[in-house]
């Protein structure tokens, strides 16, 4: 698992204190003029002046550096020798942080814009805070204006993102305007969208390629609101669904399987074909082992094997009505042959590993392998190697 935020070990203590984004380079001669935007990655120290910051490498800790009074230095830890030019980092040169916000090479950059949310659900995996924390949002401007324009999608998550209401509106619009060739996956549970205005709003616009990924956890209102720890959910995000595609909106349905949901996973299902034909995917998504579901895993695991069956049915369902439809963050070897058609390898790069045991098996490469956390904290009994 990649580790993407942590300390930094400073070297000198120059410059203002304060925090800011920087790109990283590794080319120590970039004009003078635009130096302070950039953080230059090296192996040892060099003499350049006039970069925002310099990251060294040299992890066996020379500490016999050569004083550089006008260059704030820092020595990476291990963890972050993933680093690489392009990338883009926020560094805190008071509490000497750095938190990668954006890998060029992935696919997975996922934005986190707010942990304040209207849920509980029994499964979050960032358990939200009252603290207000809209520097998050500030902090995703400024980075929307150094991501490259040729970047495929990136995602933005929460908490719950539309609590900023029309400041979540104006970032969508300038990741129109700033980055027009990259998709937008937003996480939210639609709930504010029930209200039309705000929809009609979002749908103004126009992006032309933003899927707004909505949770639904049964058909059964009493059960999502239960799994969701949120009185009237269900109802407010039924309407915000069809609000959003009164206007032409993409949305996606994401139904985490869990002990709490896998009960009503077919009639979820057959609901959603009955009532939602209309939306554009529908994803079944495997359980990851973190926040909230660590405290709750009594109350939610289910070994994946066990519902094999009824992950095929409900898919079965999917694929008859001709929804576009995939199952999210499993293993191949514990889902049924008919599934494998709308399966995915879809967990994020810096949390996918998979198991000592996977190495001899023929199709890991097909194989979408497991969360880090599943693999430290518990995952499926049957795990067995194609061979
Ligand atoms: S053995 Fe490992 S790599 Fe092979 S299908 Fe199962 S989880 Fe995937």
């Amino acid at each position: 698992m990649l580790k993407l935020g942590g300390n930094i070990d400073p070297l000198t203590q120059a410059g203002e204190y304060g925090d800011a984004l920087f790109t990283i380079t590794a080319d120590p001669f970039l004009p003078k003029s635009i130096r302070n935007r950039f953080a230059l990655l090296t192996e040892d120290s060099l003499d350049a002046p006039g970069y925002g910051v310099q990251l060294v490498t040299n992890n066996g800790g020379k500490d016999d550096e050569a004083p550089r009074p006008n260059v704030r230095i820092y020595r990476l830890p291990v963890h972050f020798n993933y680093l690489r030019p392009g990338d883009i980092v926020f560094i805190d040169n008071k509490r000497h942080f750095l938190r990668t916000l954006f890998r060029r090479e992935s696919r997975h950059n996922s934005i986190l814009l707010t942990e304040q949310c209207n849920h509980y659900c029994l499964m979050c995996s960032q358990p939200p805070k009252k603290t207000d924390d809209s520097y998050l949002l500030r902090r995703t401007s400024e980075l929307i204006k150094m991501i490259p324009t040729d970047t495929r999608s990136i995602g933005f998550t929460g908490g719950e993102p539309t609590l900023y209401g029309e400041a979540l509106i104006e970032l969508i619009r300038q990741a129109k305007l700033q980055l027009p060739n990259t998709s937008i996956g937003l996480l939210t549970n639609g709930r504010r969208f029930g209200n039309k205005d705000f929809a009609a709003r979002f749908a103004e616009v126009d992006h032309p390629d933003c899927m707004l990924g909505i949770p639904i956890y049964s058909d059964d209102p009493v059960r999502h609101d239960y799994v969701v720890q949120a009185r009237g959910a269900f109802d407010e995000t039924m309407r915000g669904i069809l609000n959003l595609k009164r206007y032409g909106q993409k949305v996606e349905i994401r139904i985490v399987i869990h002990k709490q949901t896998i009960n009503r996973i077919v009639n979820t299902c057959e609901f959603i074909c009955r009532n939602l034909l209309f939306v554009d995917h529908v994803a079944l998504m495997g359980l990851e082992i973190t926040g909230f579901t660590r405290p709750n895993l009594d109350l939610l695991w289910i070994d994946p094997y066990e519902y094999r069956d009824a992950l095929s049915e409900a898919m079965h369902v999917l694929n008859s009505y001709g929804m576009n439809a995939s199952v999210y963050n499993h293993q191949l070897c514990v889902v049924n042959r008919d599934v494998e058609r709308n399966y995915r390898k879809s967990i994020s790069d810096w949390k996918n590993e998979y198991l000592e045991k996977c190495a001899p098996c023929t199709r890991k490469g097909e194989c979408g392998g497991f969360f880090s956390s599943s693999k430290m904290y518990k995952h499926s009994a049957y795990i067995t190697p194609f061979v």
